[in-house]
Parts: structure tokens; sequence; C-alpha cells
């Protein structure tokens, strides 16, 4: 059985049509699945519409977050409570074709393990969009060593390599990094992004600018050895202008050059701080890290993904996702 993962957040006017347009694929080409829809805490009547959908569509199991966790969540929520042989992650909002679903399926009986989705094109995008894009998935194909410039979270992955990728035990995950990582038998799939029909990109510049900056964080240490390397480029700077200075000073002319140490103090001065910064990240992100928290918190559950009864505001990520010990409950 194939299991497609759903994340939603706030897309009340899609549920409907996306399982209506997924399942017609599936059982058009006699796939046997289950639709997992994970509400990320939307503000809208999305959980209403998953249930309405379910009560129609029995292939359609549901979790709920008690709050926004964000998409990464999600989608590790959605994998947590699928029950097929092989899973699929996909947007709620059609811009990943259903059809190419067929293909990774067909790929997958065919013995791969890993079905990536990478985009042909990357649909409508403002050019400063997709130059920062750019920019970013240079940076990270370099920290994972992995091409990410046209991956996408569209991927169909086999239950072995969906179990690699529960055991993860960090709290700040990048799907479509780390299911390349895991390795096993991987393939690609091309498609084409669609344009969306309903609602909006949940994704702001600055929200977008944030994620970057936190997946370059969680699989590159390369910044903090960028403060290294900063400190040894001053640190040269510095020992020509000591030795300009001492030259200076031997030779009686040591008064001029106020505006040099006005230059110095600013430059090394920021240098620092950007420094401390970059460093203060890291330990940002340890800090969490240390802390433990679950990912993600579910407060309701739909279908046969039910392990818990409903309303039982349970600590799902350890549990399912294997880690030692009880949630902080008693
Ligand atoms: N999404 C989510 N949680 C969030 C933001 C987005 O589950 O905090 C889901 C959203 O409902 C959609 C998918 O992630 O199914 C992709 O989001 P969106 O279409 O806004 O991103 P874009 O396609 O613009 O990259
Ligand atoms: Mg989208």
């Amino acid at each position: 059985m194939l299991s497609v993962i759903l994340p939603t957040y706030n897309e009340e006017k899609m549920i409907r049509r996306t399982a209506d347009a997924v399942g017609r694929v599936l059982d058009g080409a006699g796939i046997s699945y289950e639709l997992v829809f994970v509400n990320d805490g939307s503000k809208d009547g999305t959980w209403e519409e998953i249930e309405r959908t379910a009560a129609e569509d029995p292939h359609v199991t549901a979790v709920c977050f008690s709050r926004n966790f964000g998409k990464e969540a999600a989608m590790l929520a959605g994998l947590a409570n699928a029950s097929g042989d092989c899973c699929a992650v996909m947007d709620c909002d059609l811009q990943h074709p259903p059809k190419t679903l067929v293909e990774m399926y067909r790929l997958w009986e065919q013995g791969y393990e890993v079905i990536e989705g990478v985009k042909r094109t990357r649909g409508k995008e403002s050019a400063l969009h997709r130059a920062s894009a750019g920019l970013f998935y240079r940076i990270i194909s370099k920290a994972a060593k992995i091409d990410m410039s046209r991956a996408s979270d569209f991927k169909l992955l086999d239950r072995r390599a969906v179990d690699a990728l529960l055991l993860m035990p960090e709290r700040n995950t990048f799907f479509r990094a780390l299911s390349s990582w895991i390795g096993f038998r991987a393939v690609s799939v091309e498609f084409d992004v669609q344009e969306r029909t309903e609602g909006e990109s949940k994704w702001s510049t600055w929200s977008l600018i944030k994620y970057a900056v936190k997946n370059i964080v969680s699989f590159s240490t390369v910044p903090m050895q960028c403060v290294t390397v900063a400190g040894f480029f001053v640190l040269l700077l510095a020992l020509v202008l000591g030795i300009q200075s001492l030259v200076k000073y031997f030779s009686g002319h040591a008064v001029e050059g106020f505006t040099t140490v006005i230059l110095l103090v600013l430059i090394i001065g920021s240098v620092i701080m950007i420094s401390l910064g970059i460093i203060g990240y890291y330990i940002a992100k340890i800090y969490e890290e240390v802390k433990g928290r679950p990912r993600y918190l579910i407060s309701r559950r739909i279908g046969s993904s039910a392990r818990k009864s409903d309303d039982d505001c349970e600590n799902a990520d350890r549990q399912e996702a294997g880690t030692a010990g009880e949630p902080g409950r008693t």
C-alpha cells in the first residue's frame, strides 16, 4: 500500500480537491493507497474539512497538531503515522502533479527505495526569489555534498528509508536533504511545478530567509569556520598596519593616522560582532537540540492511524520515532 502524506496549513479549499485528484489518479492506476493529512495548526476550517472528507472517503486518515509546528514537522508526523509499504510526501495545493505519483510508484516497484521529485521548471516566481533560491541551493548543495538545485519535498520513500528517517534524533530537520543523506537506492523523477489554484503560498520573503539560514546551519559548520578565516584576515591586516605604525614611530611621524585608528576599531568591531552572532546562532541551535522537546504535539486523530484515543495530547514524537524514554508527562 502507498501512503500519501499531505501536510496542510490553511488549505481548507484544497483538501477535498486534492483528495479527489490524488484518489482518482491512484484508483485509475490500480494502486491501493491511504491519504495521511497532517493539519499543521491551521487557523481556518482545514480540520473540519478533513473530518468531512474522511467521513466520506475511507482512504483518508489524519492527525492534527496542537499548533503550527511547520512543514518539516508535519512531513515527519505524516511519515510516523503512515502504515504503507512506501510513503509519498506531496504538497496539498496540487503544485506537485498527482500523476507523477504513479511514475514514482512504478519505480518503487522496480526496487528503488528513494524516489526524488526534481523540478523541471520552477513555476512562476519573481526574479529576486529565483536568484535568492539559486544562492541558497548553491550553499546547501555544497554543505550537504548533494546537488539540490532542483530538489523538492515531493518524494516517495520505501518503508526502510522511512524508518531510517524516523530514527534521526535531531529536532532541526531538513527533509529535502536528509532523504538523500540516508542513501539507499535512489532515483529521480522530473515534474513541472503547477500553479497554485486556491489560497496563497505560506512563505514570505522573511520566512524564506529564516528557512535558508536554519537549514544551512543544520547541515554545515562552514559559517563557523568563516569566523576563523575572518580572524586570520584581520591578523594579516594587523601585521601590515603594525609594521607601518612601527616604522612611522621610529622615523618620528607617529601622530598621524587617527582616521586609520577609527577605521580599524570599526572594522574589527563589526567582524567580532558578526562572528559572535554566527557562533551564537549555532549555540542557540545546540540549546534547542539539547532541550530535546518533541518536534510536534498531536491533539487529534482520524482513522486507522489512531494509535491513541482522540484528544489525548501525547508526545507522539519520542514514542513514534523510537527514541527511548517516557514522554514528559507521568
Ligand atoms: N505547509 C505546512 N505548514 C506550514 C507551511 C506550509 O504544512 O507551516 C504546507 C502547505 O499547506 C502546503 C505545503 O506545505 O501543502 C507547501 O506550502 P506552500 O504551498 O505555501 O509553499 P510553496 O509551494 O509556495 O513553496
Ligand atoms: Mg505550494
